[in-house]
């Protein structure tokens, strides 16, 4: 599928030089529209509801536009929950799915009226002793573990080695307590993939939870009011990769629910994902500007942007597609070299002192310019909210392209005084 860019080589030139380079841009237009279009799909199941994993793009302003188009929050620490409190998003809108939690972080969430997802049984009377009482909502999050166990699907990975979530014996336990302690409403989660693209993987984690909520209610008597199947939709980084068919998705995933839920006597259940990448991904770009090249074993472009802005290239060898504003592709919408086409071929790297620090490696390209602007694709989740401070490198900013094609800041870059923020230079002057 062809990338494309949402603005021209001038607007983009204004905005650099109005903005400085390097920023990230998200598309709003494209961000609703998308949401949209998932949430559509979805709603053919009853009370439908996307909590939005904070973690891929932690920015308020992004926050409020999705709560404006019906989505809660999915947050893992104390942070994100107080950022999603201050967009607006609150109470049950809000799931707290977090892993090896400080009480203070289950105290502030319950207080919250955050629906609380433990992820393991010991946190039942850990929560307990932290706020007092058991909240009379609770979500517990199941590790499916060896595949045999589950004796479904080949495409889960390795849920054994998870550090996440409660066995099944341990499932139906932790409802039991919960149960007898007089907790009244129960929501069951599991979230084992990460930017998956084979849709029938999401079908067959559906079924999983849809058997897991019957035989709980037969079992202990319990009956969830919401099933929550987790994020991990893909999204088609390469040219070459297709994205995922919401409308499909959700037809097949209706179909076990009227298989397994409508029999079992749990018919209404609300449905819920807690996606992030699928939502923001495809609609954020980080534009940098071409600041030096350099000829010695390979051919390398220097940009201003680096591993600290965007670590996923550096850390796993993620791919991200990068095009040059004002520029033709030398690929086609496969990814295939386009015949006749001047191709260079370079290592688009940043600036630090590691050489992991490169955004493309030995990337067919047109011929890059001292002074090009380039954009790095599908930076709108995990893209800026990894960033990192490493080599005193400092964060850039974000910008929101709104609907009316006006662009507002949203997030200012780091300076130097945020990076010394942490420090004490009064109490160094005294230090010998
Ligand atoms: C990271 C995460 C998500 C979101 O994952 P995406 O791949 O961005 O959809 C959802 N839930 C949990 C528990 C997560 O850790």
């Amino acid at each position: 599928m062809k990338k494309i860019f949402p603005l021209s080589l001038a607007r983009t030139e204004q905005l650099a030089s109005q903005f400085g380079t390097p920023f990230y841009i998200y598309d709003e237009k494209a961000i609703r529209a998308n949401i949209r279009k998932f949430i559509k799909a979805f709603s053919i199941f009853p009370d439908f509801t996307e909590f939005f994993a904070v973690k891929a793009l932690p920015n308020p302003y992004i926050l409020k536009i999705l709560a404006s188009e019906g989505c809660g929050a999915d947050c893992s620490s104390l942070p994100e929950l107080i950022l999603a409190e201050r967009a607006g998003i609150t109470g049950e809108q809000v799931m707290f799915t977090s892993n090896n939690t400080p009480e203070k972080e289950f105290v502030y969430a319950n207080m919250k009226g955050n629906i609380l997802n433990l992820d393991d049984i010991t946190h039942i009377e850990f929560v307990e002793k932290a706020c007092g009482n058991l909240p009379d909502y609770i979500s517990f999050r199941y590790n499916p573990g060896p595949l045999k166990q589950s004796g479904v699907n080949a495409f889960i990975g390795k849920p054994e080695e998870a550090k996440y979530g409660l066995t099944r014996e341990q499932i139906f336990e932790a409802y039991k307590i919960c149960k007898e302690k007089g907790v009244s409403r129960f929501a069951l989660h599991t979230m084992v993939a990460s930017n998956e693209l084979n849709l029938d993987y999401f079908v067959e984690t559906a079924r999983i939870l849809f058997e897991l909520a019957r035989d709980i209610k037969e079992k202990v008597g319990v009956s969830v009011e919401m099933i929550n199947l987790g994020g991990g939709l893909g999204i088609p980084y390469k040219l070459d990769q297709k994205p995922v068919d919401y409308d499909y998705v959700a037809k097949e995933i209706r179909k076990v629910y009227d298989e397994i839920i409508v029999p079992s006597g749990l018919d209404p259940v609300k449905i819920c994902w807690e996606c992030g990448r699928p939502i923001t991904g495809p609609y954020g770009y980080l534009v940098t500007r071409a600041i030096h090249e350099k000829h010695i074993y390979r051919e390398y472009i220097g940009v201003d942007a680096s591993m600290a802005d965007l670590m996923r290239p550096g850390m796993y060898g993620a791919y991200h597609h990068v095009t040059v504003c004002g520029k033709d592709e030398v690929v086609d919408e496969k990814g295939e070299i386009i015949p006749g086409a001047n191709v260079h071929i370079y290592d688009i790297v940043g600036s630090l002192c590691e050489n992991c620090d490169k955004f493309a490696v030995q990337r067919p390209m047109p011929k890059i310019d001292k002074g090009d602007l380039l954009v790095i694709h599908d930076a709108g989740a995990h893209s800026r909210a990894m960033g990192f401070n490493y080599n005193a490198k400092l964060r850039c900013k974000e910008l929101l392209l709104r609907e009316d094609g006006s662009v507002m800041q949203i997030r200012r870059a780091e300076t130097v005084d945020d990076y010394f923020a942490t420090l004490d230079f009064e109490a160094l002057r005294n230090f010998s």
